[in-house]
């Protein structure tokens, strides 16, 4: 059985939920409402959300009480709801997003790309992953191409990726937005993304912000 299989469509497994500010890509430092879902194969060394893997270990959230925190979280001064993981598109999105409608707020989803696409988001962040590249539908779809650098072949890597995401990509979808974010706590990844940036302005740096101030 798959996760999708066994999963309720009125409910999905979530690991938690909170309002912070986004800490990283290009809406960093702004008010959002966090749901992070249950569930990743995608198996990344460095992961700091291994918790998040298994998707049978947290509990079954109905999609009428995520609503109805999305709302609180509007109320609040929530900006936008970020769809996270674990990988968020290992699970069909669209009754999430449907039931998120009434809290009037835009929908951010942060992905690897390795699900098929899923639910309607105005803003998808696609952090693709060397060893599990992402389906070309996420690529043509991603309004920001987050690559994150641990050592010089990560830099190639992303170039391929910003070749693939304009690829097949609509005459009317603008190019993403292009990030390049240092692997936590490695200094190597830093330096080789902050050089890079400094010698292709196409590219943006990344920072982890929220890990950086220490909070959520
Ligand atoms: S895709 Fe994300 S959640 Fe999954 S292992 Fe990689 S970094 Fe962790």
């Amino acid at each position: 059985m798959t996760i999708v299989e066994s999963i309720d469509s009125g409910s999905l497994p979530v690991v938690e939920t909170f309002h912070s500010l986004q800490g990283e890509g290009s809406y960093a430092g702004r008010s959002a409402f966090f749901i992070r879902l249950g569930g990743c194969s995608v198996g990344c060394s460095w992961c700091d959300t291994k918790h998040s893997w298994p998707s049978d270990v947290h509990p079954l959230v109905p999609l009428e009480v995520l609503k109805q925190e999305a709302q609180q979280a509007a109320a609040a001064g929530a900006a936008f709801v970020v769809i996270t993981g674990g990988e968020p598109l290992e699970q069909s999105l669209a009754p999430l997003c449907e039931a998120l409608v009434p809290s009037g707020l835009p929908l951010h989803l942060e992905t690897s790309g390795v699900g098929p696409l899923s639910g309607a988001f105005t803003w998808i962040t696609l952090s693709p992953k060397p060893h599990r590249p992402p389906h070309q539908p996420v690529l043509n779809a991603c309004h920001e191409l987050k690559v994150v650098v641990h050592e010089a072949s990560d830099l190639a890597f992303a170039e391929a990726m910003a070749m693939a995401a304009v690829r097949e990509r609509s005459a009317v979808q603008p190019p993403p937005h292009l990030l390049l974010q240092p692997g936590w706590a490695c200094p190597d990844g830093q330096q080789l993304a902050i050089d890079y940036v400094r010698r292709h302005p196409q590219w943006r740096l990344s920072l982890q912000s929220h890990k950086w101030l220490g909070v959520r």
